[in-house]
């Protein structure tokens, strides 16, 4: 039988209406770990559970703190004989997020699975159990090593490098648009039929034992008209890069690309990132990076791209290894 620890960090998976009718109108962040284990009932048969409450948050108020110390903890428990496999249950507005930083960021083979819920636990239906279920068969299950960091809702498998959340407000919303689920889970068994292609936790050069603080990264949002002002903004309040979700192929006006070259001689970064929700931003495509020394963002999206460049940030500040850093991850 294996040992599965359970981190709980808050989100929606924990929280509370006031009917079982509300599934938009709630509060997250209620229920502690213990109370959502007690949901799923016994698993004596598969798994033998411990668990940490982390935080007690609603998504939106992730922060890095939280994160290193997740990735810190994480790191522990995982060098541990008696751990197997860890499940963390996350708020779903940030869980992307938090599953690729933990991606680049954990230093084992062991499979770390996120899950979380679109419904409170108080529903009439809701899904928190059944993906803490999953979620805990997966982090069992030996098919799970060596796959990177995992996200598990609604009976899929998904690689936190390309997973994001598609729908505001269904339980079907997690998915890797395009590129498409690693697997499924099924009558408490995970079907793999994919695996990633980019390197991630023990492969990857982070050392995040001895970081504590990472660099400010801004996003900024292309559009029409953009007079690059808010690229000034960023700067003087402390960004050292900036990920633009550019137009198209990560495309941007004259005046953004002005503003990016006199904000690159303070030593800013610019990643170009696209607000378009697939495809490859590709180097010297819209835009001429050998020439203005950006670096593009490959598949990321403009969210996971800034995780990449805050972590980059933190091993060298020259654009052509960051470029091959985002090819690498
Ligand atoms: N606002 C919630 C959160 O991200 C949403 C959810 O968990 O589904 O914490």
């Amino acid at each position: 039988m294996k040992n599965i620890m359970i981190l709980a960090t808050g989100g929606t998976i924990a929280g509370v209406a006031h009917s079982g009718a509300d599934t938009i109108h709630y509060q997250p962040a209620v229920l502690p770990v213990e109370a959502l284990l007690s949901e799923i009932g016994p698993l004596k048969d598969i798994a033998s559970l411990s668990s940490e409450q982390i935080a007690q948050i609603d998504s939106a108020d992730m922060t890095q703190d939280i994160w290193l110390l997740l990735a810190n903890r994480a790191n522990v428990l995982l060098q541990q004989p008696d751990i197997d496999g860890i499940v963390i249950t996350h708020g779903t507005d940030t869980l992307e997020e938090t599953a690729y930083f933990l991606n680049l960021a954990i230093k084992s083979g062991k499979p770390v699975v996120l899950v979380g819920a679109m419904r409170p636990s108080t529903a009439i239906s809701p899904d928190g159990p059944m993906n803490l279920y999953n979620g805990i068969i997966l982090a069992a299950s030996p098919a799970a090593r060596d796959k990177g960091v995992l996200v598990a809702l609604n009976d899929t498998i998904n690689s936190s490098r390309d997973v994001t959340k598609t729908n505001t407000s269904l339980q079907d919303t997690f998915k890797a648009p395009e590129l498409g689920y690693l697997g499924y889970l099924a009558d408490g068994s995970p079907y793999f039929y994919r695996i990633p292609t980019r390197r991630h936790t023990y492969m990857t050069e982070f050392n995040i034992g001895t970081i504590t603080e990472l660099p400010q990264v801004d996003i900024l949002y292309g559009h029409v008209n953009d007079n690059g002002a808010l690229a000034y903004a960023a700067a003087a309040n402390g960004a050292k890069g900036i990920v633009y979700a550019g137009v198209g192929n990560g495309n941007m006006s004259q005046a953004i690309k002005q503003a990016f070259r006199e904000l690159q001689s303070q030593g800013v970064v610019i990643v170009r990132s696209t607000r378009v929700n697939n495809g490859i931003v590709s180097r010297n495509g819209a835009v001429d990076d050998d020439h203005y020394h950006f670096v593009a963002a490959d598949t990321l999206s403009p969210q996971k791209a800034r995780i990449l460049l805050m972590l980059a940030l933190t091993k060298t500040r020259d654009t052509s290894e960051i470029q091959e850093i985002f090819w690498r991850y």
